[in-house]
């Protein structure tokens, strides 16, 4: 064992402790001005709770990062100047989003000046989407979207070509990568770029899927700075809040190759891959200046070969667990513990020691299935661990489940275990590539909330995966998922109340109750009444995580008293 591989657990494990340590938080910062805090108070709106009667109400008023009156304004209590209140003028708002599984880390280590195109159903929104990104970035930024599209969702159905991002964007190098690994499209500056540095590029900017794709992805990697990465990592927060999405639970990222203890994991190179031992660098820094906009819960993915599990057992040995703040704080493990049958396979011989391991110290854990298959590995090997330690309050689930059967739902409704659902065939999706099977799954009254599994093959945009869950139709409006569809209020439910549970906050997170936090978004439109269309096109126009304003639209006036 080389001693490379100490120095970078111990590093990472230093950070973290220190981030721990000294946690300064807007809330916290507004504090020494007001004694009390900020109390900020809604009024006039239509307050969807999602308690357990979806009590809706006129009014809250939050202080201390917490609700604390629920239906009216506590009012007159804060010292002048320490009260703001919002006069929402009717508008629909309801508890900020919980996404219970993403990769919003990822995303805020993607290369260049990334621009999420989830939400783009042409060429001509790919044109003002950048147009309004390049707008607000340096002159000649490198543009990037890397995933969390698919060429399918463009009425063009194909990636642009050269010559059409050169009309988008003139003045900047460009850079689109479907997925893990590609294939991508560039323009001229951008083939200037990756041609300098050994990519293959076509004449129409054309970079071929895996290896040439590789490499241009790693050409920009080699280009990023730490500050690049934590600027890149406020825009991922930025775009969450404007969005309405206050919680993410992250998932982590695939061991990139030549990582410390490589040679002891699966490695796999693309966008979901990263060096989990440097990784959260980033979020530390920016949690530890107080500049964190959502709250970010961490699940620490492993894959170890071995037998005896040596990653997973100083990942377990040297980290905590369910600590740290509201902001930022350790969960679980997932969305993988042990190498895992990706593409077909057995039961790893090192699972039931891995599962017996995490369970005896305690850990939440989210596993990845996309298969029958995958789905009877895990769910016996729980089983089988159930018998010596009960599960059921470890809050254990299994992600995504695009095609459980009512058996396997039954078998772990039994162990006490859950769902975490995601919607992601919306992008690509087909009636024999659909599911999860959102219906059956609520029907039978198994623990279950819902996410996104952006940021890769997915759209962190809610309300594209609120869309889905609610028509069953994908990106082009064909219905893939007929019969298995929710009704708003069900799906909304599944993106809120429901995902406290699944690290165990389910008294904090999800629901505008007094004691909980204070996390609320006021909507563009009512999610309630608009149609499927417009449902698609929903965002925040004023989000508020733990009793402080994190995006403003500049919709509604914020009355300082
Ligand atoms: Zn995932």
């Amino acid at each position: 064992m080389c001693r490379s591989k100490f120095e970078g657990v111990f590093r990472g494990f230093a950070t973290f402790a220190l981030a721990f340590a000294l946690p300064l938080t807007p809330a916290l910062a507004a504090q020494t001005a007001c004694p009390n805090g900020i109390e900020i108070a809604l009024v006039n709106g239509r307050i969807h709770t999602m308690d357990a009667s979806n009590s809706v109400v006129s009014a809250v008023t939050m202080r201390g990062g917490k609700f604390v009156s629920v239906g009216h304004d506590a009012g007159g209590a804060a010292e002048a100047g320490c009260k703001k209140v919002i006069n929402l003028q009717g508008r629909v708002a309801i508890p900020g989003l919980v996404d219970n599984h993403n990769h919003i880390l990822l995303l805020g280590l993607r290369p260049g000046y990334h621009t999420p195109l989830e939400s783009a159903a042409s060429f001509a929104d790919i044109r003002s989407i950048y147009a309004a990104r390049i707008a607000g970035a340096p002159a000649g930024s490198f543009i990037t979207t890397i995933g969390g599209f698919n060429p399918v969702q463009f009425a063009e159905k194909r990636l642009p070509t050269l010559t059409e991002l050169d009309a988008i964007a003139p003045n900047n190098p460009v850079y689109l990568q479907v997925s893990f690994t590609g294939p991508s499209s560039t323009n001229t500056a951008g083939r200037n770029f990756f041609i300098s540095k050994g990519v293959t590029v076509g004449a129409d900017g054309s970079i071929a899927a895996n290896t040439q794709t590789l490499l241009a992805l790693n050409a920009l990697r080699s280009v990023q700075t730490s500050a690049d990465k934590r600027r890149s990592t406020i825009d991922a927060m930025t775009y969450a809040a404007q969005l309405g999405v206050t919680s993410n639970f992250d998932m982590g990222g695939f061991l990139i190759p030549g990582s410390p203890n490589h040679e002891d994991e699966f490695t796999f190179d693309g966008a979901a891959s990263w060096d989990p031992y440097f990784a959260y660098e980033p979020i530390l820094d920016l949690h530890r200046q107080g500049l964190m906009k959502v709250r970010i819960r961490v699940n620490y993915l492993t894959m170890d070969n071995a037998l005896n599990l040596p990653i997973l057992e100083r990942r377990i040995d040297n980290a905590f667990r369910e600590y740290g703040d509201h902001w930022l704080r350790t969960a679980g493990l997932g969305e993988f513990i042990t190498n895992w049958p990706l593409f077909g396979g057995g039961t790893p011989l090192n699972y039931s020691a891995a599962v017996r391991k995490a369970a005896e110290r305690g850990w939440i854990y989210q596993q990845h299935t996309l298969s029958t298959n995958e789905d009877n590995i895990a769910i016996s090997a729980w089983e089988q661990l159930n018998a010596d330690i009960p599960i059921a309050p470890l809050h254990w689930s299994i992600a995504h489940a695009v095609t459980i059967t009512p058996q396997n739902i039954a078998r772990l409704k039994a162990l006490g275990a859950g769902l975490a659902l995601h919607g992601f065939r919306y992008l690509a999706g087909t009636p024999a590539a659909n599911g999860p099977p959102y219906r059956t799954i609520l029907d039978s009254g198994i623990q279950v909330g819902a996410g996104s599994d952006s940021a890769q093959i997915s759209t962190l945009n809610p309300w594209l995966m609120l869309y889905y869950m609610t028509t069953g139709r994908n990106s082009s409006g064909q219905l893939i998922n007929a019969g298995q569809t929710l009704t708003r209020d069900e799906a909304l439910r599944l993106y809120t109340a429901a995902n406290g549970w699944f690290v165990k906050e389910e008294d904090k997170l999800g629901s505008i109750e007094e004691g909980k936090l204070g996390d609320v978004v006021v909507l563009s439109d009512d999610y309630f009444s608009v149609s499927d269309d417009a449902l698609k096109k929903l965002g925040s126009v004023l989000t508020i995580v733990g009793g402080t304003i994190t995006y403003d639209a500049g919709v509604l006036r914020v009355q300082d008293r």
